[in-house]
């Protein structure tokens, strides 16, 4: 049985390697603060004056989920 050269685990046919906790977690948090910095650039054009500065923490967290939900979308 031939083993896989990034997993070692059994290369069958369907063979999937098992994803990397650390990974998953350094993905989601790349993901998390590319859509919080869109969020903030998004409301910087919107408010360039920042008056409305309790938007600026809504929207970050609305795009920090965002940014999580589209990653988890697009990897499955
Ligand atoms: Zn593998």
């Amino acid at each position: 049985m031939a083993t896989c050269p990034r997993c070692r685990g059994h290369l069958t046919d369907h063979h999937r390697c098992p994803r990397r906790p650390a990974k998953v977690a350094a993905e989601l948090a790349l993901a998390a603060v590319a859509g919080g910095l869109l969020a903030l650039l998004v409301v910087a054009l919107i408010d360039p004056g920042a008056h409305l500065t309790h938007v600026d923490l809504a929207a970050v967290t609305v795009g920090m989920l965002g940014g999580i939900g589209l990653d988890r979308l697009l990897r499955g």
